[in-house]
């Protein structure tokens, strides 16, 4: 995965000048600047569509807080003042990613440009808040005495794992989702950690990390379909993140594409994600579902027969799946990712061609692959805290300035 996509225009961030929305302000200077790299007042004026008075306010806020690095003067001489390019201090504050898994829990570090500065992880059996937590705790430790950065400056933790949220028969019910975790929110877990934490379903996590660091950077519109035990959707809408009105947008694994199909723990028949998913794969491979919980049993492991006929079981389904969200949504592509090897994704890409026709016309650029599954995920985790614009660890940061 790439940490910078090589892309021919600027990304813009449209940016409020109403006063009470600094935060969010803060946050459109802090993306346009990470997403181009680098940047004048003067275009950053321009990209975020905020007034040059308040772009100067902000980077003056940011460069203080030591969030911004002020560069070389771009012309000398001359009237007027010199433009100065600002970039972000990528040691200007840090975020930690954590991915929860059925069979795996990791942690990134992360700091302001994105960059990873320590990882690590450990093996799990779908474990219920009470045993994750403390595994937690310690792997936030063992980074903190790894890597030689100021902890001070930390935002706080992403915490991605499988959803839907708080769905009465779906959120806890068969092997896809995790048990014991229906009630647990942010605010609890922040409480636990003492720091602030934000929770996030895989999917969005991972469209998330695909278009701050991967090849959706320069998409306003797509929706990433992410293939895990189970399968969701991430949806970026008009250059953001659409949750939906109680966090579960996108959870189209319950999105019923064959009436009378295979029977679902939802209590309906035909799910996408009965036909699509590791569970589908494992199931077709007569894994069973003990294999969600043993090291990945893909790994290596050529496409034979059963293969084959999972790969021309899911395609159908899936292949409808797209068509509906390029008919609702009028998105530019659709990402397909997660958490099956490359060599089995690019087979199940393969399949799908010739596409339905839908609203989307020629067919290539219709689909793209997804970058690396897991990192994708837990950088899109340690993105969360770091691009909320209500974090009240900015507020913190810049009240004490360079330390
Ligand atoms: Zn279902």
């Amino acid at each position: 995965m790439k940490l910078f996509a090589d892309r021919p225009e600027p990304l813009t961030v449209s940016g409020t000048n109403l006063e009470h929305a600094r935060s969010h302000n803060r946050r459109a200077v802090l993306e346009t600047i990470r997403l181009n790299r680098q940047l004048t007042r003067a275009e950053l004026a321009r990209l975020t569509a905020l007034t040059p008075q308040t772009v100067s306010n902000i980077a003056a806020e940011l460069l203080d807080a030591g969030m911004l690095l002020a560069g070389q003067p771009l012309r000398e001489g001359g009237r007027g003042q010199p433009a100065v390019p600002l970039s972000i201090n990528p040691d200007g504050a840090y975020s930690i990613g954590v991915q929860l898994g059925h069979r795996s829990l990791s942690a990134v570090a992360v700091d302001l440009a994105g960059r990873v500065r320590a990882r690590t992880e450990r093996t799990v059996l779908r474990p219920a808040p009470e045993q994750a937590l403390p595994l937690i705790a310690a792997m936030l430790g063992e980074m903190r005495g790894a890597a030689e950065l100021d902890w001070r400056r930390l935002l706080g933790v992403g915490l991605v794992m499988p959803g839907p949220f708080g769905v009465e028969g779906m959120t806890s019910v068969g092997p896809t989702t995790l048990p014991g975790w229906e009630e647990v929110d942010g605010a609890w877990l922040s409480r636990e950690l003492g720091l602030p934490v934000l929770l996030e379903k895989d999917a969005t996590a991972a469209a998330i990390g695909e278009r701050l660091y991967g090849m959706a950077s320069s998409l306003r519109n797509f929706a990433y379909l992410f293939i895990g035990t189970g399968l969701g959707a991430g949806l970026f809408l008009d250059g953001r993140l659409y949750t939906g009105g109680r966090h579960n947008a996108g959870e189209i694994g319950h999105m019923i594409v064959v009436p009378g199909g295979r029977v679902c723990e939802c209590g309906n028949r035909g799910c996408l994600e009965r036909y699509v998913s590791l569970r589908a794969l494992h199931e077709e491979l007569g894994l069973g579902d003990g294999a969600l919980a043993s090291p990945d049993p893909l790994a290596g492991l050529p496409i034979g027969p059963d293969g084959e006929r999972w790969l021309e079981r899911a395609a159908a389904p899936l292949a409808q799946a797209v068509n509906i969200l390029e008919c609702l949504l009028d998105i530019e592509a659709v990402v397909i990712g997660g958490l099956l090897p490359p060599h089995w994704l690019d087979a199940l890409v393969a399949r799908l061609h010739p596409l339905p026709a839908s609203t989307r016309r020629g067919d290539g650029i219709r689909l793209r692959l997804g970058s690396a599954g897991r990192d994708v995920m837990a950088l899109g985790a340690a993105a969360l805290p770091i691009f909320d614009e209500f974090n009240p660890q900015y507020e913190v940061l810049l009240k004490n300035g360079r330390r």
